[in-house]
């Protein structure tokens, strides 16, 4: 990281035992942490600092951890959020992406995980805000100002759509986006209808994308959605 600022974190966690131990451990990992015991101090908190990023567990005592993250997202708040939980099922993981997480960590976990999580979404969080005209990942280049993509220093011919849908995934490189999110946020669809459009882009996308012999990009995770690679 270019600066040496002291993160801010926001973990908000009710289970004390955790909650010490997470304290501690980011403490020592060099990072500055608040603690919400519960949803109400943390959305205080939250609407009073702006933090880098936000640990939120999902099972809190006044309120579901979604409804949270959604509050907070309603607020403005836009800080990357890691959701922490024990619920395990691929919808519950879907459904807290959709809902504004951007990372999900299922208890129990590691805590050399969490770091490793934590510092993946603090850079990402660095690197958007850093350059928001120009969006590079590994040989994939967008020039957002003139809405030109190319790979490897080739022109890609993209319809606008594409460029736009592509343009999402760039943005959320390394993380996963779901077929609900591209339909609400590329094609401004709130309701997920009964239809293939997104399959559909995507398949041409990453016909032009991922063409022979070049590294591909756009991943399909079965049953949850599409994550564009990082590295
Ligand atoms: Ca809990």
């Amino acid at each position: 990281m270019a600066y040496h600022r002291v993160m801010e974190l926001l973990l908000v966690e009710d289970e004390l035992e955790i909650q010490d131990f997470l304290k501690a451990s980011l403490a020592d990992a060099g990072y500055e942490v608040d603690v919400a015991g519960d949803g109400k101090t943390a959305e205080s908190l939250a609407s009073a600092k702006v933090y880098d990023a936000l640990i939120v567990d999902l099972g809190l005592p006044d309120q579901d951890g979604i409804d949270l993250i959604l509050r907070l997202r309603h607020l403005g708040v836009s800080s990357p959020v890691l959701i922490l939980s024990a619920r395990r099922s691929i919808d519950d993981r879907v459904r807290g992406l959709e809902q504004g997480g951007d990372d999900y960590l299922t208890k129990p976990f590691a805590l050399a995980e969490l770091l490793a999580r934590l510092r993946n979404l603090l850079r990402r969080n660095v690197a958007a805000t850093a350059s928001p005209t120009f969006l590079r990942v590994v040989d994939l280049e967008l020039d957002l100002l003139k809405r030109r993509a190319s790979r490897g220093g080739e022109l890609l011919n993209l319809s606008p759509q594409e460029f736009v849908l592509l343009e999402y995934l760039c943005r959320h490189a390394g993380r996963v986006v779901t077929r609900s999110m591209l339909l609400a946020e590329v094609w401004g669809m709130r309701i997920q209808p009964d239809t293939n459009v997104v399959d559909v882009h995507i398949y041409r996308l990453r016909g032009k994308v991922d063409t022979e012999g070049r590294e591909p990009l756009i991943k399909t995770l079965r049953g949850v959605g599409y994550v564009l690679k990082e590295r």
